[in-house]
């Protein structure tokens, strides 16, 4: 029995109603691997696809805490477990007021492509809350991470589910989150990455989606003859990814000119570099915004209420959220001179501009622009499970050659002339695994 894309697409949006993150991050697969899927009749007499979209488990739950004044506060907690065939779920937990099942969902599904490029054994999962950390109290915040855990510490385990950050969740929300585990479980063991160096945690992982990426870009300029020492780059957001984005492409002779908060962006034409990453990395310490006190401080242009993507650079490098890039955006870039889009944020162009950019530069997907993030969280359950810590020089090597492996996988399944459709490339190579591996398991 043959399915039709657009009856395939007709059937999810009748089964999720409303849910539009979900519904793009779906289309976005669903478009380069169909012509995959059709020819494969292994696949569709499985229902691979159907299966795929459909989450194995999907966990709601109420999350009620007090605040400082003793008020009585409820917030709402999530963990959606999306595919285990090639091993436990893992993905971030997102603390953030915008967070709603739909973007959970199609954080999650993103998860499991992301997960199966990386090379690694790691199914794909996403959760989270509406709780934004942003504003609250360190006691607040602990008092929160309590009441998150009470509840999702009995559907996750080393072996089971593996948590970590996302957008609101850093080393401080982990901490709290382990240290309930520890008291709820009696066990000490590895099941959430992103821990402090001195319990568990790995060199380098704070710092993993940035410096992937960039590993990333570097190979997609090596393709154009081109390399990264000389580029003028465009960063959004100030989050660890954009942190290890901006030191990887300093350190790599690049020079970083944007980078932005909620309330605009900043333009340093003299390049962030060195002592001024010293100092946002301070400001950001203490939980304040970053970018008007920077330009301030180092005379640099604050644009307020815009994104940084209307200034003149060779490469952008989106680090923040969900549709931070728009057509009228893409636009702007194309024509300011820009040649090439890394995406480092999950689904950080919005459908229109990724049709836009795939037409007039080259353009990667964040699914593995910034899988070295999960990677490298990866390679933390692997040294758990020894009980060892692998030196700096180890994890780094590690995460080049991954790095080096996702990209050579999105030329090999993302051929098209000349250039390199690295959106299908992505989703074919990160889709084939997992569907050979649910084919083997059976109808589960
Ligand atoms: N939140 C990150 C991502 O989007 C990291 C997930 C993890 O380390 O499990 O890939």
């Amino acid at each position: 029995m043959k399915t039709d894309i657009n009856d395939f697409i007709a059937n999810l949006e009748r089964r999720t109603p409303g849910e539009k993150e979900f519904h793009q991050a779906v289309e976005e697969v669903i478009g380069s691997v169909w012509e995959f899927y059709e020819k494969n009749p292994r696949y569709q007499r499985a229902k691979i696809l159907e299966r795929m979209v459909e989450p194995e488990r999907v966990i709601m739950f109420r999350v009620p805490w007090v605040d400082d004044r003793g008020e009585v506060q409820i917030n709402r907690g999530y963990r959606v477990e999306f595919n285990s065939a090639l091993g436990p779920y893992k993905g971030g937990l997102r603390f953030h007021a915008s967070v709603t099942l739909s973007i959970l969902k199609f954080l999650g599904f993103e998860q499991t492509f992301k997960n199966s490029l990386t090379t690694l054994p790691m199914g794909g999962g996403k959760g989270g809350s509406d709780f934004s950390p942003k504003g609250k109290t360190d006691g607040e915040i602990m008092r929160f991470c309590q009441s998150f855990m009470t509840e999702l510490y009995r559907h996750i385990g080393p072996n089971t589910d593996v948590p970590a950050g996302d957008i609101g969740v850093g080393g401080r929300e982990i901490g709290y989150l382990f240290g309930q585990y520890k008291r709820l479980k009696n066990e000490f063991t590895g099941v959430l990455t992103g821990k402090g160096l001195a319990w568990g945690g790995s060199l380098i992982r704070p710092e993993a989606t940035g410096f992937g990426a960039v590993y990333f870009a570097q190979h997609m300029l090596h393709r154009l003859g081109k390399d990264i020492e000389g580029q003028t780059v465009a960063v959004s957001g100030f989050g660890n990814v954009a942190w290890g984005a901006i030191s990887k492409i300093n350190e790599l002779g690049g020079k970083v000119v944007t980078l932005s908060g909620p309330d605009g962006y900043i333009y340093d034409k003299e390049g962030i570099t060195g002592d001024k990453v010293e100092y946002l990395l301070e400001l950001r310490a203490t939980n304040n915004d970053i970018v008007e006190p920077y330009a301030q401080e180092f005379g640099a242009r604050f644009v307020a209420d815009k994104r940084p993507w209307e200034v003149p650079v060779d490469l952008a490098m989106p680090c923040a959220t969900e549709n931070e890039v728009d057509l009228a955006d893409a636009k702007e870039l194309v024509k300011n001179g820009c040649k090439l889009l890394a995406e480092a944020s999950n689904m950080g162009c919005t459908a229109a501009a990724v049709d836009y950019l795939h037409e007039t530069m080259d353009y990667a997907p964040g699914k593995a622009v910034n899988a070295g993030g999960v990677a490298v969280s990866g390679l933390e359950m692997s040294q758990n499970s020894m009980r060892i810590n692998w030196p700096r020089e180890e994890v780094d090597t590690r995460l080049k050659g991954i790095m080096k492996d996702i990209h050579e996988t999105c030329v090999n399944y993302g051929k098209n002339g000349e250039k390199i459709d690295y959106v299908k490339g992505a989703n074919v190579g990160g889709f084939v695994k997992v569907a050979e591996a649910m084919l083997a398991q059976g109808v589960v």
